[in-house]
């Protein structure tokens, strides 16, 4: 049968991004060159290689799949699925179907004694409103198209699955029925439906204001074409000021954090930054960043380690989205020590490894490590650990100190800190030079899925480049971790 042509104007994504916000879906269709530009890390994020949906479709196999060539070829997946149903084929992924101007595709359909069952897969660790939402859409679309439908269920990971072996579908998924909320919500989305039709039917965009719902559940790709007019400085740039209350002021016209009411500042939080605006650089508490200082021992070292965070868990004994550290960099603040010691891996550090980086460390009286630790407790575990090296990680523990306290808990504040989740960006929000790794990666979340790559087998690149790339960008995070030790010392005595 030849395809008919496409009629539908919303699809499942299009429906989620009007019920966030109608000006991004009347911009997305009408206005689509005032998105913002990807970022190299946006654009790394989708090339991510898990597909989640292969392991849900073993749990019904022996399926067809009904998926078009391309994603502008829907109309011939609507009727390829009607076609597949109509020759008693019981088992079909992708199919799409089309009402009242939506298409979807649903990844699995089943049919057994009770009729037809939707499941629909996500690669998240729970149920959000989001997919309740995606899921009451899809069944008004396959009901109005004449699909009577016994079931309708989300399938999503399970958090508490471990590996052994290979991947058993049935325990790394949950399977759960959100039929009764579906039936609850189909008026409302038949309402919604035509609500967003008329959107994309207006001259101008709609008379939307900038609001928390920019940034959830999902950030908005248009936040450059609708925030241009908030000037720098504003009540949204302050760190640890709830969001509710930054709308609040920006809405009573107090659009600069300059301009909210002395007595509403607090002290050691908000007034210091605001202090800092003004000044157009660093708030000091000589005081606290001393007292931080002081903790320093020498011979100290800055210890730093990159991880990567699959969905599927790759590697024996263990859970989705673990952490898995695969790099691990040490450099001592004494000028002489001024090469980075490497240790990286695609994969967990096997004994000999972990033991000769917990050695290194322990090489000095202070570890200095940027944010949180690795799972030392998963590590030992992993590799066998005896009590001994045990013994050592809890030294090694004892003397490490969370650089970034200083930097999170205002002992210094300046304009900007609230994005400021890496040395690199804290030391460029304070004017210091930053040292670039020479390779392709320049973020932590490039290397990540950069090495994720790797360890599941899916990169075309050379093994040993990305091995390089990886480390040359790990060697300058380390150096520019370092520059911030010397850069708070600086401050505190200034
Ligand atoms: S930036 Fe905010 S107001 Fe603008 S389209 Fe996106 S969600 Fe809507």
């Amino acid at each position: 049968m030849p395809a008919k042509k496409l009629s539908a104007v919303l699809s499942k994504s299009t429906f989620i991004r009007g019920l966030q916000c109608q000006k991004s879906l009347y911009l997305h269709k009408k206005r689509p060159f005032l998105r913002d530009r990807l970022s190299p890390e946006q654009l790394a994020k989708f090339s991510r290689g898990t597909n989640v949906g292969v392991y849900a479709q073993e749990l019904f196999p022996g399926g067809v799949d009904a998926s078009p060539a391309t994603h502008f070829q829907m109309a011939a997946s609507v009727v390829k699925t009607r076609e597949l149903m109509d020759a008693g084929q019981k088992v079909i992924y992708e199919a799409a179907f089309e009402h009242a101007g939506v298409i979807i595709a649903l990844d699995i359909l089943v049919k057994d004694e009770a009729g037809w069952k939707a499941i629909e897969v996500k690669s998240s660790k729970a149920i959000s409103e989001t997919y309740l939402w995606d899921a009451s859409l899809q069944y008004f679309v396959m009901k109005g198209s004449g699909i009577e439908i016994s079931d309708f269920s989300l399938a999503y990971i399970n958090t508490a699955f471990v590996r052994k072996g290979p991947i058993n579908p049935a325990e790394l998924f949950k399977i759960e029925s959100v039929l009764p909320v579906v039936l609850g919500r189909q008026e409302q989305v038949g309402r919604k439906i035509e609500k967003l039709k008329e959107v994309i039917e207006l001259k101008n965009s709609p008379p939307i204001p900038i609001g928390p719902q920019c940034h959830k559940p999902y950030p908005c790709d248009f936040i450059g074409h609708c925030w241009k007019n908030v000037p720098a400085g504003s009540v949204f740039d302050l760190k640890g000021l709830d969001e509710a209350q930054k709308f609040k002021y920006f809405e009573s016209g107090i659009i600069k954090a300059e301009d909210i009411p002395e007595t509403e500042l607090d002290e050691k939080t908000i007034a210091r930054q605001v202090k800092s605006m003004a000044m157009g650089q660093a708030a000091v508490a000589s005081k606290d960043l001393k007292a931080f200082l002081d903790q320093i021992k020498m011979p100290a070292a800055v210890f730093s380690w990159l991880d990567f965070i699959p969905a599927m868990p790759i590697f024996e004994d263990t859970r989705p989205y673990q952490s898995v550290p695969y790099s691990f960099a040490l450099k001592g603040l004494e000028a002489s020590e001024n090469q980075a010691v490497l240790f990286t891996t695609p994969a967990f550090p096997e004994r000999e490894m972990l033991e000769e980086i917990i050695d290194a460390v322990l090489g000095f009286e202070t570890i200095l490590i940027f944010g949180p630790q690795p799972d030392w407790d998963f590590l030992l575990k992993n590799v066998g650990a005896e009590q001994a090296l045990q013994k050592k990680v809890e030294l090694l523990l004892a003397r490490s100190i969370d650089l970034s306290q200083p930097f999170n808990d205002y002992s210094i504040a300046w304009p900007g800190m609230r994005h400021a989740d890496s040395p690199e960006v804290i030391l460029a929000g304070l004017h210091q030079p930053v040292l670039k790794p020479a390779g392709k990666i320049k973020t932590r979340l490039e290397a990540a899925l950069a090495i994720e790559k790797l360890a599941l087998g899916n990169h075309n690149d050379d093994f040993d480049k990305v091995l390089r790339e990886v480390e040359a960008f790990h060697s300058a995070r380390v150096s520019n971790t370092v520059k911030l030790v010397e850069l708070a010392r600086k401050m505190a005595e200034a």
